[in-house]
């Protein structure tokens, strides 16, 4: 156990004490950043990238933050406590420390589910899935979705043209199976956009859902895990924000114009419902014997999504309130870490070693675009989670009368109005992150 236990430390500090040459690169970013944000008026680069979000102020942004983290911290120190009594039984392990984590955590999850995704992947056979996917939305959203005969780029590539009160109103393409000249991964392209144009004529919208789930064989069809199944729920909850968008103004109608912090709601409020026993009962058939899925596989579907939630909501807060106050100011030197070691006082329940220096890594916001955003996947999740909780109706999966004002203020308007104006005139009210401590069954 001692050589296991120095290697994990070894491995960990090598991991985390990368790339020591980056401190400068990251000084001169943040003086950049800051340098362009006052040049443009602002007083720093925070203040600057919130000028085109959802987010109206930086103590909103904060505020929020705040708030989830405290919702999370009793739950996450649940979490840990549980892990550190894990670890002692069954390995001896007393001063337990962040490098022993990763490995305790995958060993008490196999020990509590004893689960993994391929006990349900007989189960979702994709055509299947998506002919429950478009159920659901033609019943959520009173629309109908009728195959089109149309070319497409592949033989495996499904068309459908999509009506509403009989009068086509868009068309969607499916490209689900993994081929070898493909890029990999998942995602949601539009094509063209609906609008009306100078001579009044109105054009409709489409879009294509790319992803590569494992491909039919001579011998089994396609069959999706239960992560490809939320994937596809997720592409899908793009398209229709896209393709149910009614402006006329081109730029901001559908996905066009939508505030980037909020871009991520409209998929993650249909993933959430790949999660419920009600949705996956309507295609979860064993593809040979047609057996439906069980009661205790959708359960424990479930439990593995909420499985260490709150130490999950933690780091999230840890990352984005780091992010987003190193770029209230400017930053530089030995003041990053400073910053980063007060965050972590409220957030990081196991001491942080010093030779840590995980910001040289971050990558997200150094060089992917997130700079002053890393809230935003917590800031959209709100979203989704609380507007699913007011569509879900835990005997049927939904409630259709509630999906209607859905997609009248929220799907229908695009990025015509601030999507949390358009929240408040749906519901009369802001949306909460309490929600999200529900959505993670985390009380
Ligand atoms: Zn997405």
């Amino acid at each position: 156990m001692e050589q296991t236990e120095s290697i994990e430390k070894e491995l960990s500090k090598a991991y985390s004490s990368r790339a020591p040459k980056n401190a400068e690169v990251i000084d001169q970013i943040l003086a950049l950043k800051d340098e362009k944000a006052k040049l443009l008026g602002f007083d720093s680069y925070a203040q600057y990238a919130l000028e085109t979000r959802d987010a109206n102020t930086e103590a909103d942004v904060l505020g929020f933050l705040e708030d989830l983290g405290d919702a999370g911290l009793p739950q996450a120190k649940k979490e840990l406590a549980e892990l550190q009594a894990f670890a002692l039984k069954t390995d001896g392990i007393e001063d337990f420390a962040g490098y022993d984590m990763g490995y305790y955590s995958e060993k008490l999850k196999k020990e509590k589910f004893d689960f993994d995704d391929t006990m349900t992947k007989p189960y979702f056979q994709q055509s299947k899935v998506l002919d429950g996917l478009l159920d659901i939305v033609s019943e959520l959203f009173d629309v109908t979705f009728k195959p089109a005969d149309v070319p497409t780029w592949h033989t495996c590539v499904k068309a459908f043209d999509i009506f509403e009160d009989d009068t086509l109103s868009g068309r969607i393409y499916f490209d689900l199976e993994a081929r070898k000249e493909k890029r990999g991964g998942a995602w949601m392209n539009d094509w063209e956009t609906h609008y009306v144009d100078s001579q009044g004529k109105t054009h409709l919208a489409s879009a294509f859902i790319v992803c590569n789930f494992s491909p039919t064989t001579d011998s089994t069809p396609s069959l999706l895990r239960h992560d490809d199944v939320v994937t596809l729920f997720h592409e899908m909850g793009h398209a229709i924000h896209h393709l149910f968008g009614t402006c006329k103004e081109r730029s901001v109608s559908g996905i066009n114009g939508v505030a980037w912090d909020v871009v991520e709601f409209p998929s993650q409020f249909l993933e959430n419902f790949a999660y419920e026993e009600a949705i996956l009962k309507r295609f979860g058939f064993h593809y040979e014997s047609g057996e439906a899925l069980s009661s205790t596989l959708m359960a424990k579907i479930k439990e593995t999504k909420n499985y260490q939630a709150g130490l999950g909501i933690l780091r999230q807060v840890e990352f984005s309130l780091f992010d987003f106050t190193l770029h209230q100011g400017c930053y530089q030197g030995t003041q990053i870490q400073d910053l980063l070691d007060g965050i972590r006082e409220k957030t990081a329940l196991l001491q942080t070693p010093a030779y840590n220096k995980f910001q040289h890594g971050f990558a997200h916001i150094f060089a992917g675009g997130y700079s002053a955003g890393y809230y935003s996947y917590k800031w959209a999740e709100v979203l989704s989670a609380d507007a699913f909780f007011e569509c879900l109706d835990e005997k049927d999966g939904f409630n259709k009368e509630k999906a209607k004002g859905y997609k009248a203020y929220i799907l229908s308007n695009g990025g015509s109005q601030e999507m949390s104006k358009l929240y408040e005139a749906w519901l009369g009210r802001k949306a909460e992150v309490k929600s999200l401590i529900r959505l993670y069954d985390m009380g």
